[in-house]
């Protein structure tokens, strides 16, 4: 079953339950100081949790966009090395607000894996939350009762509120959650260890597939639960590791949602897929970063060098690095990527698809740009490595600071490079530097004041379609940059 499909069978499935099909938000969001970019499914429906305003529909399903980059989620470190974090993914959803509680989400839960997409039910796993003593909260006994009518006791496995829990904030809508998992090992490896012992425990291949919360109580600011007076369902499912279970993969990048983008890249390298660590590497960082890039700006956000912009432009150089340190690449590359992406997601993100040259150009320019400086940058980061390699093993923060105001090198690559050579970087003095240079800043913006018309960085611009911005200078100032 191909990725399309299984995403139309998850959708379908929900509209049989009477669910509405809303589309995906934006990744980026606007209007939330406390978020930068969409990291969840629910994030768009905060606001019907927290009673603030009433949904179209108390049952909804979809599949939303997430970047899991920055925050309390941050996988960037994970993404290549392991096999299944991504920065975007797809998350697929239902809710309820205020209709259908534990019952129907852990059964149709189980009918959808079990019957419509067949997984084999001896490989799945529930976790339940096994409560907390110290802070007064219960074990969740109706969703244990309702999996024990599931599965045999043995398949379940208690939780802890890290794992098990889900809170909005401090205060606020919460609840237990149960998670399913899936074991993908052999048979031979699922005698030698019982999959229940790697559940959350980091193993490629027994991993959580769908996560269920249970929206039943209010935390007060006092640290006590209220029952709510309505109860609601959350869930989320990582699409992409849905495909590896259902395509029989122990890989998300062996699934039909990554093997397009790693053919084309492989063969533009002359490089075969699983045949060195180090190139492999590369080729699932390159196909995972251009979809964040990608989705990124055709959702209104343009590389750039502050918040959410610098982020986007923190993966893409990540991604550059890649290509031309383990593929080879000295040509921007990125680029080519775009139509790719733009056939996988026809009829799914239209966004993508109808802005595509668009998106395609402005990574084209980013990738050249850092081109002009990348390979300046290594060379000096060379010469500090064999300086330091047999001493404290420490690059300077002058350093690095030269490297990110010279050469482009965001900090978080320069670590990156330092960590492969078995390195680290000296944070505290790279920060002092650069509050050196933001005061100096200050202090030239002050002595220049009415020289000067304050312009809005593209950043505090509201996206309202590349089609309004296009030919204004907004654009051709993002060139400059
Ligand atoms: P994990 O423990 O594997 O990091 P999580 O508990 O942080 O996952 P949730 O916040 O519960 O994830 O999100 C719901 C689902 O989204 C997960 O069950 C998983 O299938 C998927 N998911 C979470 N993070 C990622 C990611 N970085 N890449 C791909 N899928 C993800
Ligand atoms: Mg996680
Ligand atoms: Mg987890
Ligand atoms: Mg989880």
């Amino acid at each position: 079953m191909d990725s399309k499909e299984i995403r139309k069978r998850f959708l379908d499935f929900f509209e049989r339950k009477q669910h509405e099909i809303v589309p995906s938000a934006p990744l980026v969001i606007h209007n939330d100081p406390t978020l930068m970019f969409t990291n969840a499914g629910m994030n768009q429906f905060k606001d019907y949790f927290l009673g603030n305003s009433d949904p179209s529909s108390k049952r909804i399903a979809d599949t939303q966009k997430c970047l899991r980059v920055s925050g309390k989620h941050n996988d960037l470190e994970e993404v290549g090395l392991d096999t299944y974090h991504h920065t975007m993914f797809e998350m697929l959803g239902n809710w309820s607000f205020g209709d259908y509680f534990k019952k129907e989400a852990i059964q149709w839960a189980w009918e959808l894996l079990t019957v419509e997409f067949g997984l084999p039910k001896d490989r799945l796993y529930a976790s339940v939350f096994g409560g907390d003593e110290e802070d007064n909260m219960p074990l969740d006994q109706e969703a244990l009762d309702l999996w024990k009518d599931i599965m045999p006791e043995e398949r379940i496995v208690f939780g802890n509120k890290k794992d098990n829990f889900w809170e909005m904030g401090d205060t606020g809508p919460c609840g237990p959650c149960s998670e399913i998992h899936i074991d993908l090992r052999s048979d031979a490896e699922v005698a030698k260890i019982p999959g229940k012992d790697l559940v959350n425990n980091d193993h490629p291949q027994v991993v959580e597939i769908w996560n269920l919360v249970f929206m039943q109580f209010n935390r007060l600011a006092n640290g006590s639960l209220q029952k709510l007076p309505a109860q609601h369902v959350d869930t989320g499912m990582g699409f992409e590791r849905l495909a590896m279970a259902i395509q029989k993969k122990t890989s998300n990048y062996d699934t039909d949602v990554f093997t397009p983008l790693i053919n084309f890249t492989a063969d533009k390298a002359k490089v075969q897929y699983g045949q060195d660590e180090k190139t492999d590497i590369a080729l699932r960082v390159i196909s995972d970063h251009i979809r964040a890039i990608a989705f990124t700006i055709a959702d209104g956000q343009l590389p750039s060098n502050n918040k959410a912009g610098y982020v986007i432009r923190r993966i893409l150089r990540r991604a550059v690095r890649y290509g031309y340190t383990f593929l080879n690449f000295k040509e921007p590359f990125l680029y080519e990527l775009l139509p790719v992406l733009a056939q996988q997601f026809d009829g799914v993100f239209p966004e993508l698809v109808s802005q595509q040259d668009f998106v395609a150009k402005v990574i084209r320019e980013e990738e050249s740009s850092f081109l002009r400086t990348l390979d300046k940058g290594l060379t000096k980061l060379e010469v500090i490595k064999n300086q330091v390699e047999n001493t404290t093993k420490v690059i300077d923060g002058k350093v690095a600071f030269e490297l990110y105001d010279t050469y482009g090198f965001p900090f978080d690559l320069t670590s990156l490079i330092a960590r492969e050579n078995g390195l680290s970087v000296d944070e505290a003095a790279f920060k002092e530097e650069m509050q050196v240079q933001k005061n100096r800043s200050k202090q030239d913006a002050a002595t220049s004041k009415g020289d000067w018309i304050e312009v809005k960085a593209i950043d505090e611009v509201v996206f309202l379609g590349y089609d309004a911005v296009k030919s204004t200078a907004q654009i051709s100032k993002y060139r400059e940059v």
